[in-house]
């Protein structure tokens, strides 16, 4: 298996010195297997990407020293994939239309018989309200709805694909090469309550999108091939969605390598709103790359 990892960036902002150590890390360890480094510009959401972000992504990754193999894949070129595995996955029964607002999630989660509301990398962990709601005799039946959000039923997922129909049952695994936020590494595995526990029924189809992040990111690195994927520690948890995904839809699942984030001076993690770190700003003051790298540990 040759080593094939990518750097996949959202351009609805700068790139900050966070999106320079994953790139930069992804780049040296692609680097030093003898393998490929890829570009994905993930601009499924179309509302908040803009075109200036993406010419400056380029623009700091090459200035970076970053040198991709083969053209860039765009998410927003992908959209019949998208469409296509959610029909698969709705005639299977396993997608089911979500009405509630934020508010409604909010409350549901912190009704009192449910305990404190559980909090997972896509915000309140979804209390499952209109999976309750949905009929089993709806699953999979007519045409997949596209004018409200689709949640993936994790409990029905995980009960197809092993006999995890209990909470313990192991449900997928992946190799770990970095480490998770606690520490994790080797082959993880991981059972129907922990995915219930730190994710939940995540959206899979957005009304605004037609997708979602989690499902684009699956299809998109088996479409590259990729092998292994880098990526912040703040995605440990939503890697346990994307091995069901892939289990799901067949495809096969890389290794992860989980990488710890760049924090700001109190130790909050960097956003894209942390302009103050963004790469084109320390270009303007007159650091080089070479200093970047010291920045980052590399
Ligand atoms: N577009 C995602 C981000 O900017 C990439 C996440 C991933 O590497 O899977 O965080
Ligand atoms: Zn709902």
């Amino acid at each position: 298996m040759t080593f094939r990892t990518r750097f996949a960036p959202t351009p609805t902002g700068p790139l900050h010195l966070g999106h320079a150590y994953s790139a930069l890390l992804a780049n040296d360890l692609a680097k030093s297997a003898g393998g490929a480094f890829l570009l994905r510009i993930e601009d499924i959401d179309r509302a908040r990407s803009r075109s200036q972000w993406e010419a400056q992504i380029y623009d700091d990754l090459g200035w970076l020293g970053l040198n991709w193999h083969e053209p860039v894949f765009r998410q927003s070129d992908r959209l019949p994939s998208y469409t296509s595995a959610l029909d698969t996955l709705w005639s299977r029964g396993l997608l089911y239309p979500c009405t509630c607002n934020r508010r409604d999630i909010a409350a549901a989660a912190s009704a009192p018989q449910e305990g404190a509301p559980l909090l997972g990398p896509d915000g309140i962990i979804y209390p499952g309200t209109c999976r309750k709601k949905w009929q089993d005799t709806n699953r999979g039946i007519g045409k997949r709805p596209t004018d409200v959000p689709l949640r993936l039923d994790i409990t029905f997922a995980a009960a197809q694909i092993s006999d995890a129909r209990q909470g313990n049952a192991k449900v997928g695994s992946f190799v770990e090469t970095g480490a998770g936020p606690s520490g994790e590494s080797g082959e993880v595995n991981f059972n129907l309550t922990e995915l219930t526990d730190t994710i939940g029924d995540v959206v899979l189809s957005r009304r605004d999108m037609g997708t979602s992040y989690h499902l684009s990111v699956v299809l998109d690195d088996a479409a590259q091939g990729i092998t292994h994927v880098v990526r912040g520690q703040d995605l440990f948890e939503a890697t346990r969605i994307h091995v069901l995904l892939q289990k799901l839809l067949d495809l096969p699942t890389p290794q992860y390598h989980h990488h710890r984030l760049i924090r700001d001076d109190a130790g909050k993690r960097l956003a894209k709103r942390d302009d103050a770190r963004a790469i084109s700003k320390y270009r303007i003051e007159g650091c080089s790359p070479a200093d970047i790298r010291a920045k980052v540990g590399l």
